[in-house]
């Protein structure tokens, strides 16, 4: 499983960092970035799953 950004909306509020660090950070800039390809783990899927309600703008999609 695998989830895309969309940058266009980020904000930046870092809500999904905080709903799954080890899949999401912020850059420089305050976007959000992914740290790995796919959420390999189901806890680390369910968080990832946990963290597309939370953003605020509607950024997070899930890919297969
Ligand atoms: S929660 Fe949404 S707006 Fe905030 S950093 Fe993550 S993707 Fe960006």
């Amino acid at each position: 499983m695998r989830a895309t950004i969309d940058l266009s909306l980020c904000q930046g509020y870092g809500n999904c960092v905080s709903a799954a660090p080890e899949y999401f950070d912020l850059d420089d800039s305050g976007q959000a970035v992914l740290l790995k390809v796919e959420a390999a783990t189901p806890a680390e899927q369910d968080r990832v799953r946990e963290a597309i309600p939370l953003c605020p703008v509607g950024a997070i999609r899930l890919e297969g």
